[in-house]
């Protein structure tokens, strides 16, 4: 059976695995080497960060991605920058229009205000992100404004945010090619108190080309 998450890949696949939904994941990719992440039952939102694999303290940069190409969207095309200046990866193709940088990352401290004290226990991306980044040494400090990819954080023309339902559908992907040697660190959204995951969590998969 043809594996259509596979289409348009060039390289050997160097590893393929399916992040649980709610589920952190850290995978390390070298410089010339691409991700596909594959939202395989939709509307997931795949909150991710990026560290330099040399210099840790070198991370993408949400200010200075979007102050470089004068957007607050992510689309194909993008550089995704580091506090450096320079040029992580680069966001090679998308089948969905955009991507969000601003909307941040659920935390159970968040969860509270927004949703009240009864989600207080409810598993969020800053736990994932810490767990994640706690096998490198980095710590609540060295987590930084992330992308959202397969969100929808719409900006109205008075400035105003949303996160509305999702602009994903099953089986949609998005391509990234790394610039440098960099650590992918990513929390598959376990939110249920507002439409980002459609109040369902669910798998996403992560592919790595050379
Ligand atoms: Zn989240």
């Amino acid at each position: 059976m043809t594996d259509h998450a596979l289409q348009g890949l060039d390289g050997p696949v160097l590893h393929d695995e399916v992040i649980a939904a709610r589920a952190p994941w850290r995978h390390r990719i070298n410089a010339g080497q691409s991700l596909r992440i594959v939202d395989l039952e939709g509307n997931q939102a795949v909150d991710f960060l990026l560290y330099a694999a040399g210099d840790d303290s070198e991370r993408y940069s949400a200010q200075d991605t979007i102050a470089a190409q004068a957007n607050i969207f992510l689309r194909r095309g993008t550089p995704l920058l580091s506090n450096e200046g320079r040029t992580m990866m680069t966001i090679t193709g998308t089948a969905v229009d955009y991507h969000d940088t601003i909307g941040g990352a659920c935390s159970c401290e968040s969860n509270t205000l927004r949703y009240g004290h009864h989600t207080k226990a409810q598993h969020a991306c800053v736990d994932n992100f810490l767990d994640a980044n706690l096998r490198d040494g980095r710590g609540k400090r060295d987590i930084v404004p992330n992308i959202n990819f397969f969100m929808n954080v719409p900006v109205e023309a008075d400035g105003a945010l949303g996160i509305v339902d999702g602009i994903s559908a099953p089986g949609l992907t998005v391509d990234l090619r790394a610039e440098m040697d960099v650590i992918v660190v990513v929390s598959n959204c376990p939110q249920i108190n507002n439409p980002c995951n459609g109040f369902n969590p669910t798998p996403v998969r992560m592919i790595v080309t050379a």
